[in-house]
């Protein structure tokens, strides 16, 4: 079990240096964050760093002390059982550690003690149990030579995470990454860096030697110096699409480093008539509301079937008007709905929610709500024109489009009319039609009678401009291994 002395809470001005080689450092740079809390634009922290190249070098430095020294020489067991430890470490810590985070990204502490928790314990119990799994291959000496392949790690990796879902993003990409004796490097959003900044001492106290996860605060800059760093072998990105394209062409520019990309999505959910309506309402409406519309999963293209669309929009947007209810102050366990990450967002999406009017009919929503802080009552748009941009763009807020269609080819072709692919979801109670639809979307993942829905077991990524590799499952192994053929003459 986890230690007795875990902190309740966190002071975030007790966050001001880098995480590097198992301390906390003081970063070489004197360019600083300024982080406020979305709920009233109160300051949070002016003190976190902005890492620098110099700060930058030195991690990797150490990383790669790191992956040679005794982290290299740990079992397979031994590298389960740290994943363990910090499993169990975080039953007692990962509270205080979210309830920081909350401070940051506005998203309400009421989802640490299910969903947050659950995620990410669940994450590492499954990595830890792939340690000694990935056994390579062999081929016989038919020819005179034996074939034997090894999966083995890339080296020192590097994680750019987006604000949404720090904590969870790191867990999830530190934990396949380290399960294959990889080192890893993050770089936490400049919007929401403490938590994972909180993070980077649990891995040691949980047994990972010094230097084999760093955790770099910083925005763009620091980023860019990783993508692009000659000794990095592996950047994991999760983020918009035009960071995305950055990190591939520094990636390229510099060593060709593997770059595994998950970027942004515009999911649609298509409801026949022949569906559990209630089922439909429930996944859909709590699909748009999960961290109000930060999620890449969210379902933000509703497309209903024209002979139960006045049902189902009625209902879909009673319920949207009334989750404005839900709205308050992310810091009270009682509170289910929280306002967007930054006024930088609030802005954007009051704007494209303005721009949105003159392109879809605005149902409900789109408002500020309240007097103060970055609140915005979720919104529904009908009928948008074919090219609208609350229908093609991402708007990464509480806004949801919807359209009617007439029957399975006409919603297909709206459907797959986008450069995103990342996830789909198909609500019917046919299931010829399931199967025959989920294999025509064009996105990595497709729900069948739910959506915006992930599991740790099976690949999640996406197709087209929504990414590139997988992440979760034995698939996010691959994805920090390669193989290693080894020839042996047995003739000499
Ligand atoms: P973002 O692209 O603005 O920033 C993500 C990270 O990239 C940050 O850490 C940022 O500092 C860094 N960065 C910025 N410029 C960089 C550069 N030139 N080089 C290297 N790094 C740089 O994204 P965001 O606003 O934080 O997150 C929202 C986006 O993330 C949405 O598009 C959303 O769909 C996407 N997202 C995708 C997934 C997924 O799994 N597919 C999950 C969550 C979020």
């Amino acid at each position: 079990m986890g230690s007795v002395q875990a902190p309740k809470t966190l002071d975030p001005k007790g966050f001001s240096r880098l995480y590097i080689n198992g301390e906390y450092v003081k970063s070489s740079s004197d360019r600083y964050l300024t982080l406020k809390n979305p709920k009233d634009n109160s300051l949070v922290s002016e003190n976190v760093p902005i890492a620098n190249e110099h700060d930058v070098d030195l991690a990797v430095k150490h990383a790669e002390a790191a992956f040679c020294g005794p982290w290299s020489k740990m079992t397979a067991l031994a590298r389960s059982g740290c994943l363990l430890k910090l499993a169990d470490l975080l039953q007692d810590h990962l509270l205080a550690i979210l309830t920081l985070d909350s401070l940051t990204s506005g998203n309400p502490v009421s989802l640490i003690p299910t969903r947050e928790t659950t995620y990410i314990r669940n994450c590492l119990l499954y990595y830890s149990g792939w340690t000694d799994k990935l056994k390579g291959d062999y081929f016989p000496a038919d020819d005179g030579f034996v074939k034997l392949v090894r999966q083995e790690p890339l080296g020192v990796c590097a994680a750019i995470n987006p604000f949404n879902a720090p904590v969870a993003t790191l867990i999830l990409k530190a934990a396949p990454c380290l399960a294959t004796g990889n080192v890893l490097i993050v770089k936490p959003s400049e919007k929401t860096p403490l938590g994972s900044l909180a993070m980077g001492a649990m891995f040691e106290k949980a047994g990972f030697p010094p230097g084999v996860i760093q955790v770099l605060s910083g925005d763009g800059s620091t980023g860019a110096l990783l993508a692009k760093h000659m000794k990095i072998r592996k950047i994991s990105f999760t983020g918009s699409v035009s960071t995305g394209k950055a990190i591939q062409v520094a990636a390229a520019q510099s060593n060709l480093k593997r770059v595994t990309l998950e970027l942004g999505g515009k999911s649609p959910a298509i409801i026949f008539e022949d569906a559990n309506i209630e089922n439909a309402l429930t996944w859909t409406v709590g699909a748009i509301l999960a961290r109000s519309g930060q999620v890449c999963v969210s379902a933000t293209r509703v497309y209903v079937q024209e002979s139960v669309a006045e049902e189902f929009i009625a209902e879909y947007t009673k319920r949207i008007a009334a989750a404005a209810n839900d709205l308050g102050d992310p810091q009270d366990a009682s509170v289910k709905l929280g306002p967007l990450v930054d006024e930088t967002q609030f802005r954007r999406v009051r704007a494209i929610v303005e721009r949105g009017k003159t392109e879809a009919t605005l149902l409900v929503g789109g408002t500020r709500h309240g007097e103060t802080g970055c609140y915005i009552e979720p919104a529904v748009f009908i009928n948008p024109d074919i090219d609208a941009e609350v229908y093609k763009n991402e708007i990464f807020g509480p806004v949801a489009v919807i359209k009617t269609f007439r029957d399975e080819d006409d919603v297909l072709r709206l459907a797959n009319d986008t450069e995103f692919g990342l996830m789909s979801g198909v609500f019917t109670k046919d299931i010829s039609r399931a199967l025959r639809v989920s294999s025509l979307l064009d996105t990595g993942v497709v729900g069948v009678n739910c959506v915006s829905y992930m599991n740790m077991q099976a690949p999640f990524g996406g197709r087209k401009q929504s990414g590139i590799g997988r992440e979760f499952g034995e698939y996010a192994l691959r994805a920090y291994t390669e193989p290693k053929t080894v020839l042996i003459n047995m003739n000499a």
